[in-house]
């Protein structure tokens, strides 16, 4: 689960971890409001949107005086006209995809004035089972060009749980960064922070970029991004409730009230899979045949007559499917019972387009007569090249090989 830089910020912040003082607004009179408050003489203007790279981030239908989604202010009128310019209008960076993400919400920062900017990062590395910290002076900018023309410019370290944070990765951290005397001491006291902060809240990733140092000599953390632990999200009622589900895919939202493992693609044949490494090869016979999957689907094994409706809901809801794949293996699940949600679900939300089931498995004959006796306009498949095959020449409107 992701949050926003606001939040991120002030989770940060409970563990004692510098960040600058700031509110988070959703108007321009609460930005002038905001602004007051802060005091000046310097503000910022940052766009709150689960995805980074705003500073260089454009706006779509672009307008005199655009600057992107992060702005510096010199006056509250400057504040106001920025929170005017930006809200409500969508943002289009490296990481939103060309799509972007509509900017519903400003945090209006103290502005700081910065010596220098470096990257820090921690994440869970799974190679080490440990938590990792990733630091370089190359902050600001995007770390991946970094790692890939100077990795000599990157250092990484792991901490080994059972001591935690040690003085030496301190003196790590300030050597990385070239840092020295009072920096040093504030480093080596940050890393500490920070990790106690990753360690409690289950976060699964954590970057701070920029890290700066300011001109009267402070470490802070400029920018900040939080992705947590969903499987951890049950011990921490306090994260749960920042979650922005207008932040997320409302297909993705729907499909996790049913507990469906469902990730939307930009394909257009929809797939009702049960099991991942199913769904994955049936994704991948879609593609060997021409086309491409509109979302992954992994129902689950013990799917009820529910959940397939549900999903079948939510893959009918998306304009982009043409088409649609039901490929279920009945171990635990039988094939019956897939059947009757198959047909629950197409009687209640209709059927726009072509429909290819393929049963194996328990009660796969039971399975197949349903299907066959329900007078709906359904095509059987009889095993996984076949339904592919099927599900293409049907939305490509060509009869069957
Ligand atoms: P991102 O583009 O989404 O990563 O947003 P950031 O929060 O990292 O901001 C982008 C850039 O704006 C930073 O790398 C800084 O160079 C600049 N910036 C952000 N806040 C301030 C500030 O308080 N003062 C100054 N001078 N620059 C800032
Ligand atoms: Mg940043």
């Amino acid at each position: 689960m992701n949050i926003h830089e606001y939040q991120a910020k002030a989770v940060l912040r409970e563990f004692g971890v510098p960040v600058g003082r700031g509110k988070a607004i959703m108007s321009a009179d609460e930005a002038e409001a905001a602004a007051r408050e802060l005091g000046g003489p310097v503000w910022v203007v940052k766009a709150q949107i689960h995805a980074g790279g705003r500073g260089k981030g454009k706006f779509k239908e672009p307008e005199a005086g655009d600057k992107g989604g992060v702005r510096l202010a010199r006056s509250i009128e400057e504040v106001k006209t920025y929170a005017q310019q930006m809200l409500g209008r969508t943002l289009v960076t490296l990481q939103t995809g060309p799509a972007g993400k509509q900017v519903n919400r400003l945090y209006i920062e103290e502005g700081s004035d910065i010596a220098s900017e470096f990257y820090l990062s921690a994440l869970v590395d799974r190679t080490t089972s440990r938590v990792a910290f990733v630091v370089s002076t190359e902050g600001g900018m995007d770390i991946e060009k970094v790692a890939h023309d100077t990795p000599e410019k990157i250092h990484t370290f792991s901490v080994d749980p059972a001591t935690g944070i040690m003085p030496h990765h301190g003196r790590t951290v300030a050597r990385a960064l070239g840092l020295s005397g009072d920096l040093a001491k504030q480093a080596a006291d940050l890393i500490g922070k920070l990790y106690a902060a990753f360690v409690a809240k289950d976060m699964s990733l954590l970057e701070i970029n920029p890290l700066i140092v300011t001109r009267d000599g402070k470490l802070l953390c400029l920018d900040a991004k939080i992705a947590f632990d969903s499987n951890a999200l049950y011990r921490h009622p306090d994260i749960v409730a920042l979650r922005d589900e207008t932040e997320e895919d409302e297909k993705e939202i729907e499909a996790s009230k049913y507990d469906l493992n469902y990730i939307a693609l930009d394909g257009s044949i929809g797939c009702m899979v049960n099991g991942a490494g199913l769904a994955m090869a049936t994704m991948d016979i879609i593609k060997l045949y021409g086309m491409e999957p509109a979302n992954f689907l992994d129902v689950g094994g013990g799917a009820s007559k529910e959940k397939v409706t549900a999903a079948f809901k939510i893959i009918t809801a998306d304009p982009n499917v043409k088409g649609i794949l039901v490929n279920i293996f009945g171990g635990i699940m039988r094939c019956d019972v897939i059947a009757e949600g198959v047909i629950a679900a197409v009687k209640e939300v209709g059927l726009q387009v072509p429909l290819v089931v393929r049963l194996e498995g328990t009660n796969v004959e039971l399975g197949k007569k349903i299907i066959n006796e329900s007078g709906l306009n359904v095509i059987s498949a009889n095993d996984l090249d076949d339904a592919a095959q099927k599900i293409v020449n049907a939305v490509k409107g060509l009869k069957a090989a």
